[in-house]
């Protein structure tokens, strides 16, 4: 049987693969969906082509933290706290979401996502009201053509903390049902709410199910007062760490709680956007470079920042660079060099997040023997030319309308920078019909309105004691 053959032929090749370093002009070989060869003037005669000139050739991104079914609700909390969104989101607009929503912004997301050159999604998707929500969500993500993770994170009734109720147990038949094998291009993760938002037994046994069901686990930790509990020093002493977690955000947790997430091989995803404007806390990369976790990067809240990783890039370099700059002034000793380079910020929107997702075997890289995730970022425009750095230029320069080409296992699914094959039309109508719907259904509940005025009363919480107001 013929194999199907791609030839990228003649770009700027990135590979993040240390012993295959970079390449001012080469070509990428991908046959039947796998990369089999990177380097100068393959002779390949019988591939199909895609012209790489001018072109930066790149692992496809990861975001491995978004709750994208909110993309309907985008930039209604780019001007809110955490508090105004526990309860602009959770407390109203979440419960009004009929699965047929969930369907509408789990599409309009993972493709923006896509869009963006993000290749691999971690839908971290916390508003499964009914089965049904969970399988509209699934249904989008696998309509998409992303690579996909279904984080399946229960429904508002058990995000009122702090919870009592174990892990929805639909997850058992989303498992079987969706996800009987784990090499497909959607796979399950559990996103448990963990010891901030449930009891320490809940959160025990929820890590137990995950454990059952032989999926890995994302869950939030130091985002706010929250983490300051100690909440993973709590899960260290159960013995409840291990390398099949991810926590998010970790900007509270203590120094020696990274220490015991990074001797238990736990990864970490930060969303330094949403960290800096809802009061996460400073992000945490710096202190989790130095404990041994070099981080994956996430859009998390894409009800508030844009749902591209280009921003979450910038945001985290700006961050790091921003303290280890004041620490020196502080010290008076200048810095010889920046600690932070955009090949790590690369790295962090790349490999890192294919470690995070358990997937760094698959992807992350340009590795020959890896799944064919690529994208291709156009450098004949004046933002980009002359081209003299191009990891800079992709951390500094790089934008969604720049993302040429993307390629998720094997499949071009952008080319000459138009997604290929995808209903755009259908699928922006789909996404303001099921917006306005809610709104009509939410009448005036809490004053919910569009437009950019609306500021949620703060949420409090009641059964901890704390105010967040
Ligand atoms: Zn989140």
């Amino acid at each position: 049987m013929a194999k199907d053959r791609l030839l990228i032929r003649g770009g700027t090749v990135i590979t993040i693969d240390p012993s295959l370093g970079d390449f001012d002009r080469a070509d990428v070989l991908v046959e039947d969906g796998k990369i089999v060869a990177v380097g100068p003037d393959l002779q390949v005669t019988d591939a199909e082509l895609l012209d790489a000139t001018d072109r930066i050739v790149l692992p496809g991104l990861v975001d491995t933290h978004r709750h994208t079914w909110q993309a309907l609700f985008r930039n209604l909390a780019s001007d809110w706290t955490l508090s105004h969104y526990f309860t602009g989101l959770h407390g109203t607009v979440s419960g009004l979401y009929r699965p047929e929503d969930t369907y509408a912004g789990n599409l309009i997301g993972t493709l923006e996502a896509l869009d963006g050159g993000i290749t691999t999604l971690l839908d971290w998707s916390h508003n499964l009201n009914t089965p049904e929500h969970a399988d509209a969500a699934v249904t989008a993500l696998k309509e998409s053509g992303a690579r996909a993770i279904f984080a399946h994170g229960c429904g508002h009734r058990h995000w009122q903390p702090v919870s009592h109720l174990p892990h929805d147990e639909d997850v058992r038949r989303v498992r079987e049902q969706w996800f009987s094998s784990d090499d497909q291009l959607v796979t399950l993760f559990l996103a448990p709410r963990g010891n901030q938002f449930a009891t320490l037994e809940v959160t025990e046994r929820d890590w137990a199910l995950a454990r059952e069901l032989g999926i890995r686990i994302s869950c939030h930790a130091g985002d706010g007062d929250w983490g300051r509990n100690r909440p993973v020093a709590a899960l260290h002493e159960r013995g409840l760490l291990g390398p099949d977690i991810t926590f998010v955000h970790c900007n509270t947790l203590a120094d020696d709680e990274l220490e015991m997430m990074a001797a238990n091989g736990v990864s970490a995803s930060i969303s330094p956007d949403i960290e800096l404007q809802m009061g996460h806390g400073f992000p945490a990369t710096g202190r989790l470079i130095a404990a041994g976790i070099r981080p994956s990067l996430s859009i998390d809240v894409c009800c508030s920042n844009g749902g591209h990783l280009f921003g979450t890039i910038r945001a985290t370099i700006g961050t790091q660079r921003g303290f280890d700059n004041a620490a020196a002034a502080a010290a008076g000793t200048p810095l010889v060099e920046l600690k932070t380079t955009c090949r790590d910020a690369l790295e962090f929107a790349t490999i890192e997040g294919a470690r995070a997702c358990g997937l760094d075997s698959k992807i992350g890289s340009l590795t020959p023997g890896k799944r064919a995730d690529i994208i291709l970022i156009s450098t004949d425009n004046f933002g980009m030319t002359p081209m003299n750095n191009p990891i800079g230029a992709f951390v500094y320069n790089a934008h969604p309308g720049l993302v040429d080409a993307v390629i998720v296992d094997g499949t071009i699914v952008k080319r000459d920078g138009k997604l290929v094959g995808v209903d755009s039309a259908r699928v922006r109508r789909l996404a303001v019909e099921a917006r306005d719907d809610i709104l009509r259904r939410a009448e005036s509940a809490n004053g919910i309105r569009i437009g950019g005025g609306w500021i949620p009363e703060p949420y409090v919480a009641t059964e901890t004691g704390e105010e967040h107001a």
